[in-house]
């Protein structure tokens, strides 16, 4: 790794800790508001982990984390109430969104290209395709038709 990636992913983990801390500020006042004090403060904890957790997962692999927002809420939801749960979705999609936006930018500006290249495409199967992509480009021969729609779009 080179001094320059290496100052982006430091820059890259710093800028994806304000998305988690973002994320769990949105929802942090929906945990159980009935439970006992110390246990709110393990759930807090516990919501915060897994908003950094979360985060820390999908800069380190952003092709390969499928649905981060569905597997974020699916690991948090115990802590909140029932009437909570469709806000919480909610505010979990829209924050992991962002985040995603945002790594999604600075791969197309290039700053992410440390790991080894996989063509982007997603299998009939759902898996992400593990082939390597053309020269300069995001697809795998087999899936090159997709970046060309996508420049058309
Ligand atoms: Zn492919």
């Amino acid at each position: 790794m080179t001094a320059q990636m290496e100052a982006q992913l430091v820059q890259l983990q710093a800028c994806m800790y304000q998305y988690s801390r973002a994320i769990y500020r949105s929802i942090k006042d929906l945990i159980d508001p009935y439970a006992e004090a110390s246990v709110q403060l393990e759930s807090r904890r516990a919501v915060l982990e897994q908003c950094e957790q979360t985060m820390e997962r999908l800069a380190r692999d952003p092709l390969y984390f499928s649905k981060p927002d569905r597997a974020l809420f699916q690991d948090i939801r115990r802590y909140f109430p029932i009437t909570a749960q469709a806000e919480v979705a909610w505010a979990v999609k829209e924050g992991v969104a962002a985040a995603v936006a945002f790594i999604e930018e600075q791969i197309e500006a290039g700053a992410l290209d440390g790991g080894v290249a996989r063509c982007r495409a997603t299998t009939r199967k759902g898996k992400p395709c593990q082939r390597t992509p053309l020269p300069e480009r995001d697809y795998c021969p087999s899936h090159q038709h997709l970046e060309r729609s996508k420049v058309a779009a």
